[in-house]
């Protein structure tokens, strides 16, 4: 146990380092968010090692290493020339190549793209594979446009950002608004560009070309199989078990695909306008034409199944009964109030598919009420973690089999989930998985910028 002294003189100093952070970036709240709440739980850290200070480890993690903004000029099926601004955060290299996934979406900027960095550094730390935290991404608006438009906008968004990522340096991948087609293209381009054939610049690519089996379903199978380790502490099972999954993305619709694989009844999912309400279990064949084929809004469920309802407003899924909340939709998207719903409509569980989901306030009520709370950066890394087994097998210039992949990504599920208990555990913080899990990441990454010197 730590005497509390020690830990009063480690809170201040984290409280002065987060506020440099403010005064160095202003305005950017996501990135202020994520930064506290990982300083937050890194206090019994400091209370307890005092050479993280000693080599400013804290002061030195939070500034990324390179912020690279850049003019994306594109031309529109009427002619017209359009311009958007581009983004690659490489935020962390110590324990290996920058590795995260771009995101195009209207509300991306500096201080989302650096969030999600930051967040990055240690969700892959704690996958337990060699790859450092960078994020990148654009503020194109993909809602809408045509295929050609979106192949135009991403070969220019490669142009730029081929000069700055490569096998060993940075290797993006998806995330909101990119999925395979986009990684097809930007894949075209660099080849274009740079020439040669390094399949292993970018991952979430086709099987066609050096992609990996299970990289598609690796965040929402990633997500289901970690909820299954934190039912099992508490002695429960998936079967039966009533969920709700906002989003209809990549990572919903395979979390929802998993989850119903394990007996669990999945009544809800949803999309930026609203959500849908299937008594009987959402069907997700239909999910996927909707979302994946025809690419059009979630409402279009209800026409297939009339029995279901279509209700306006995302953030209104929260007000459903259910025992397990998987959000996968986007930051932010459970706010205090929200969470307080969930709450006193009986949530046991929550298990965050998308990049910090809660609010500081949410997480707050989660465990105030006794809800096992499993955070991003543990729950959600079968992604990326899968990500880094793409890079392996292009390096060896392998294709494992379906089986192989998905075998490793439970092994490395239970794993996150181990040390973010064991971590937990031995900071004081027992079934803290928040606590345990920012603890895990931040030492191997912490650790090793100590090794190589200032
Ligand atoms: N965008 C995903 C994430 O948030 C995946 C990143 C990757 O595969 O590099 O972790």
């Amino acid at each position: 146990q730590q005497s509390n002294s020690n830990l009063d003189t480690a809170r201040q100093y984290v409280n002065e380092v987060y506020e440099t952070v403010k005064k160095r970036n202003p305005g950017e709240t996501e990135f202020h968010q994520a930064v506290k709440e990982i300083l937050d739980s890194l206090v019994p850290v400091f209370a307890k090692h005092s050479k993280y200070q000693d080599h400013a480890i804290l002061e030195r993690i939070v500034e990324p290493e390179r912020l690279i903004t850049f003019r994306i000029p594109w031309v529109d099926d009427n002619g017209k020339v359009q311009v958007n601004r581009g983004f690659r955060v490489q935020f962390n290299s110590a324990i290996g190549p920058y590795k995260g996934g771009i995101r195009f979406h209207p509300s991306v900027n500096a201080s989302i793209i650096k969030f999600l960095g930051f967040e990055q550094i240690f969700k892959n730390s704690l996958t337990g594979l060699p790859i450092g935290g960078g994020k990148g991404g654009s503020d194109f608006d993909p809602k809408g446009k045509s295929d050609n438009e979106i192949m135009r906008f991403t070969q220019s968004f490669m142009t730029e950002l081929s000069r700055y990522v490569g096998p060993d340096t940075d290797v993006p991948a998806g995330d909101i608004g990119v999925g395979a087609r986009e990684i097809g293209y930007m894949f075209g381009q660099y080849k274009r560009l740079v020439g040669g054939n390094e399949a292993g610049v970018l991952t979430g690519k086709g099987l066609l070309y050096g992609g990996s089996l299970g990289r598609t379903e690796a965040t929402g199978y990633g997500l289901v199989y970690f909820t299954r380790e934190m039912l099992k502490t508490k002695g429960e099972r998936l079967e039966g078990k009533t969920v709700i999954v906002s989003g209809s993305g990549n990572v919903s619709i395979y979390a929802i695909e998993k989850a119903q694989q394990f007996g669990a009844k999945v009544v809800a999912c949803s999309d930026s306008n609203g959500y849908i309400y299937d008594e009987n279990g959402i069907d997700l064949a239909t999910v996927k034409r909707i979302k994946e084929v025809e690419r059009k809004r979630i409402k279009e469920y209800v026409n297939d199944h009339p029995t279901a309802i279509y209700v306006e407003g995302c953030e209104n899924i929260w007000s459903i009964p259910c025992d397990i909340a998987l959000p996968c939709a986007t930051q932010n998207e459970i706010n205090e109030e929200s969470a307080k719903l969930l709450v006193a409509n009986g949530v046991k569980y929550v298990a965050e598919g998308a990049n910090m989901p809660s609010t500081l306030e949410a997480i707050e009520v989660y465990l105030n009420n006794g809800v096992y709370f499993g955070p991003a950066k543990a729950a959600n890394a079968g992604g990326v973690a899968v990500s880094a087994l793409e890079m392996a097998q292009n390096s060896a210039r392998l294709a494992w089999s379906f089986e192989k992949v998905d075998k490793k990504l439970k092994d490395i599920m239970k794993n996150i989930y181990k040390n973010s208990v064991n971590a937990a555990e031995e900071y004081g913080y027992s079934g803290n998985l928040l606590v345990g899990s920012n603890i895990a990441g931040f030492l191997k990454v912490a650790d090793t910028m100590i090794v190589h010197g200032v």
